[in-house]
């Protein structure tokens, strides 16, 4: 099964696509992680992408197309994926319909969770990450069993640079021009499933796994 996640920055995208991995057994890729990993490295991919991803802009399409391809090309990926965070753009989304034509295969599922920007400064205000496995918690809606530590590996949590109130709004800007056409785009291949994004994360999870059967 192959499954893209839409949505705007905060609508919950990481942690339903976690439970999802973790239900279905495919891999949850997510280009932001891909990114923040590589920037906590050090590398010239995380120097480069990081110029953008501070001022809440997109990391340029020739930079991220590249990347996302090679890692669904991975042995892990034969079974499907959960993409998270990507496709962003239109032609992000092209590049990928034809790359999997070329072999045959198609998205199944583009499942847009639904939430207005009014819910999202404050769930970006409250959000922890863990930089190392990727883990999403929230200070008030699901706070990790001790204070400031993933209750995955250990590692502490941080605030994300880009979680800034003014970046927040930057990015709900680069979300409407940018990516809400896809929503449209998926339509289009009949392969769009919205749910409501402003209910409890075990409410959105159910309605999801009610979606993809
Ligand atoms: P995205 O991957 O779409 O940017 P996240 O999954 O990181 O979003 O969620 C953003 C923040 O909102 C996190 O702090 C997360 O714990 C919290 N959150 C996610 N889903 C819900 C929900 N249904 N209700 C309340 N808070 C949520
Ligand atoms: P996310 O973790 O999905 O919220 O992404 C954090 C940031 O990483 C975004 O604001 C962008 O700067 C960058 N990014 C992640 N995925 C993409 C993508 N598919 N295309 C362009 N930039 C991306």
């Amino acid at each position: 099964m192959r499954i893209v996640m839409l949505g705007a920055p905060g609508a919950g995208k990481g942690t339903q696509a976690d439970r999802i991995s973790e239900k279905y057994r495919i891999p949850h890729i997510s280009t932001g992680d891909i990114f923040r990993s590589n920037i906590k490295a050090g590398t010239d991919l995380g120097k480069k992408a990081k110029e953008y991803m501070d001022q809440g802009l997109l990391v340029p399409d020739e930079i991220t197309i590249g990347m996302l391809l090679d890692r669904i090309g991975g042995e892990d990926c034969r079974e499907g994926y959960i993409l998270d965070g990507f496709p962003r753009t239109i032609p992000q989304a092209e590049s990928l319909t034809d790359a999997l034509a070329k072999r045959g295969e198609k998205i199944d599922f583009a499942i847009n969770i639904d939430v207005p920007d009014e819910a999202i400064i404050g769930r970006m205000s409250g959000r922890r990450a863990c930089l190392k496995c990727g883990a999403t918690y929230h200070i008030v809606s699901m706070p990790p069993k001790k204070e400031g530590i993933c209750d995955r590996c250990g590692e502490k949590l941080v605030i994300r640079d880009d979680d800034k109130p003014e970046t927040v709004q930057k990015r709900l800007k680069v979300y409407h021009e940018q990516t809400q056409p896809l929503i449209e785009y998926y339509e289009k291949q009949g392969v769009l499933r919205t749910v409501d994004g402003t209910q409890p994360l075990e409410r959105v999870f159910a309605d999801i796994t009610a979606l993809l059967g």
